[in-house]
């Protein structure tokens, strides 16, 4: 959709506390996702973003929702064993990119990504999420991811998701179109899917809608 633009390729990923203004935050690529004029707003004119009582539920229940995860088998992920780590943030300074991931569990011979969401079903914006997490731990953690799970908090069930080809190309097609918009400063189109604008912080912003 965006031109191509070149990234740094001189660095390995950065397991750190924090992160930097610089880079790219995953939460940006599911705001893209999601409606590429977001991001826009939250990249161009910081500070305009309303905090709602729904995001601060949302906070509340994703936090009980980890506790009591930090209690459940492996065997939700059909693993035998395996090291688990939460709230792992992890820089990317050769992607641009840093991410907090809920859960990654680290095997003998893979990683594994896992995020847990206050939804009924998976939507695109979630799997680019969760790709974007995948290519992260890969890095940081050298070892081949080939799969993550979404936990879905309001069903209660897992859902596998293949962390494969068209899903990286997607998510770096996503970070491309995302840094434009920041460099850029551009602001793209009102999102299609005008059902999406009802709910948005962002809609007493758009006035071409
Ligand atoms: S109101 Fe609609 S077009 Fe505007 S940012 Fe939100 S989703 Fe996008």
């Amino acid at each position: 959709m965006f031109p191509y633009l070149p990234m740094n390729e001189d660095d390995d990923a950065l397991i750190e506390p924090e992160t930097t203004d610089h880079q790219v935050t995953i939460t940006l690529l599911k705001q893209y996702t999601y409606c590429p004029r977001v991001v826009y707003y939250e990249t161009c004119t910081p500070g305009i973003r309303p905090r709602t009582y729904k995001m601060q539920a949302g906070e509340d229940a994703h936090k009980r929702e980890r506790e009591r995860a930090s209690r459940r088998s492996l065997v939700a992920y059909d693993l035998p064993g395996g090291e688990r780590r939460f709230d792992v943030r992890i820089i990317s300074p050769a992607l641009d990119l840093s991410g907090l991931i809920d859960e990654v569990v680290l095997t003998a011979d893979e990683a594994i990504v896992i995020d847990y969401k206050l939804a009924a079903w998976t939507g695109d914006n979630h799997l680019v999420q969760l790709g974007a997490y995948g290519l992260l731990a890969e890095e940081a953690f050298n070892l081949p991811i080939r799969r993550g799970f979404i936990y879905l908090l309001k069903p209660r069930r897992f859902e596998l998701v293949p962390i494969d080809e068209p899903l990286r190309n997607s998510v770096m097609e996503t970070l491309r179109n995302v840094q434009y918009i920041r460099l850029r400063e551009y602001m793209p189109p009102p999102v299609e899917q005008r059902s999406k604008c009802v709910s948005c912080e962002f809609r007493r912003f758009c006035n071409d809608i």
